[in-house]
């Protein structure tokens, strides 16, 4: 199938709790196709009452979990994978369905998802703990151990693979996660469970309680969960960490961005216009390191020119998916009525674009270029989450890094250069944590962690890599001393 398919039928999302799926008692909830604009999927969201027998169910099966080997647990992670990708036609279906990408970009980002599994089935041969002789006759020692219930709360841009950031480390070091999926994005999470339990994962080791705010604000409060990830927008990623951490928990929470890319005047041509070109465009712009401001340090006409025509070469349907809502729509039709009464001038104008003829009433713009926007401005500073760069002129590179660390965000910010020297620069002085020289997408793969700065990220640490590891568990220290021989040492 090289199309998304839209099903005729409404698929009913229920919660899984306990190995089984079962609908939530809180209000109904809509979820609707970014392709058609017409309702697939109907769900109940999960009450506090909901949220605290998946929560119970987790803590049991945390029990036994947490003292299996961690081989026997990779085991398991092993067999998921294969089911992912046995099955990944089919989830990348569900995938693009409910969250309006590409077929491609679905499963580019299951793939990505796959990587982060990769690197916790590795713990089973490097976390090995560690063991030393600190004074004669006394060893001190660290074991990893798992916290017990944790959770993660995930974004409707990547339905699969934010998640896979969190779920494989997690599980894998031996908890019970309980997931929350976006309430956009609420079907993808029934097949992954399905392929979680086919893989042999014990019942109650996975819970899935669907809602929106209601929901979330009960795994917040839940006093047996003890760690919460959160990926998703600013405002939500703060209160958030805030709520989590005044009731104990340890919370890390990703916020949103805004990626500024530097274009400098000896920048390749091909490879600069294309990597700005699918950095905007990709995942039509829904994507926490998707580029979306341009900052042309002298002249940049020619690379300019060739981001325009590629641009408009894209396709809406086969090349780009659509947005994730009528309301995400309407708030970037205005925001670029906005930035042209502020003094922007439209180089393309995505508004004019035609959806694709198989999918009339779905939610789509074309690739949007707004030229000679003023620094300072609602299009150069804020996220606006669509496929639409703002471009900035300015005479230096300091001007462009003044512009960068003057932004509230701190994802990403790349520089497409042919100068080593310019490009160092860049890296040390930018304040976002993910840094591009280059590439227009600057995302690291494992064993590299993936994380920003500032309003794009609160709380320590990374999500993935050898950070989300020592976020989902603890070290316990013990020290032992067995001969009496050995009495005379700094611990008598
Ligand atoms: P969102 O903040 O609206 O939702 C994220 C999660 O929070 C969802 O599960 C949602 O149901 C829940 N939620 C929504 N409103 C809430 C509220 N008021 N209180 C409590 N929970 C609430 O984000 P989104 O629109 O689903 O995703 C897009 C955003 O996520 C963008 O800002 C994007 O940059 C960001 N994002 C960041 C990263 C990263 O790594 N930093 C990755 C992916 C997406």
């Amino acid at each position: 199938m090289n199309s998304v398919q839209i099903p005729q039928d409404v698929r009913k999302v229920e919660n899984w709790i306990a190995g089984r799926f079962e609908s939530g008692s809180g209000p109904e909830l809509a979820v609707i196709s970014p392709y058609s604009g017409t309702k697939v999927g109907v769900l109940r969201a999960s009450t506090a009452a909901d949220v605290d027998r998946g929560v119970r169910a987790a803590a049991q099966a945390a029990l036994s979990w947490g003292r299996t080997p961690l081989k026997e647990r990779c085991g398991v992670l092993f067999r998921f994978r294969e089911v992912l990708l046995r099955d990944l036609d089919k989830i990348s279906q569900t995938i693009s369905l409910e969250s309006g990408k590409t077929l491609a970009e679905a499963k580019a980002g299951l793939l990505k998802g796959v990587e982060v599994l990769e690197f916790a089935l590795s713990l089973q041969n490097l976390d090995a703990g560690g063991r030393m002789e600190v004074s004669r006759g006394v060893f001190c020692e660290y074991r990893r151990e798992a916290l017990g219930v944790v959770a993660g709360i995930t974004p409707f841009n990547f339905p699969a693979m934010v998640p896979m950031w969190m779920m494989p480390i997690a599980i894998g070091v031996g908890n019970a996660f309980v997931w929350k999926p976006s309430d956009k994005t609420p079907m993808t999470p029934a097949l992954i469970a399905q392929a979680w339990k086919e893989a042999g994962l014990p019942d109650g080791v996975l819970t899935v309680v669907h809602g929106g705010r209601e929901t979330v604000e009960a795994v917040l409060d839940h006093p047996e969960i003890r760690a919460v990830g959160f990926v998703g927008s600013t405002p939500v990623a703060r209160s958030v960490y805030e709520r989590g951490s005044r009731s104990g928990k340890r919370v890390l929470a990703l916020g949103g961005a805004k990626n500024p890319i530097i274009l400098m005047p000896d920048a390749d041509v091909e490879m600069a216009s294309r990597g700005i070109a699918d950095s905007f465009t990709g995942c039509a712009g829904q994507r926490c390191m998707a580029a979306s401001l341009l900052i042309v340090v002298g002249d940049g006409e020619k690379i300019l020119d060739q981001v325009v025509e590629k641009a408009k070469a894209i396709r809406l349907g086969p090349d780009m998916g659509a947005l994730i809502s009528r309301e995400s729509r309407e708030r970037l039709v205005k925001a670029i009525e906005k930035a042209v009464e502020e003094g922007a001038t439209l180089r393309l104008d995505g508004r004019q674009a035609q959806a694709p003829a198989e999918y009339v009433g779905g939610n789509w713009l074309g690739p949007t270029i707004l030229d000679h926007v003023k620094p300072g401005t609602s299009a150069a500073c804020d996220e606006l989450f669509g496929p639409l760069i703002s471009v900035v002129r300015v005479k230096t590179l300091s001007e462009a890094l003044e512009i960068e660390a003057s932004l509230p965000f701190g994802n990403a910010a790349s520089v497409f250069t042919s100068n080593g020297a310019v490009a160092e620069r860049v890296a040390q002085e930018a304040r976002a944590g993910m840094i591009g020289v280059n590439i227009g997408v600057p995302v690291p793969r494992e064993p590299f962690s993936f994380g920003g700065f500032y309003d794009s990220k609160f709380g320590s640490g990374d999500i993935t890599g050898a950070s989300g590891v020592e976020f989902w568990s603890d070290r316990k220290k013990i020290t032992v001393k067995w001969s009496a021989a050995s009495d005379k040492n700094w611990m008598n």
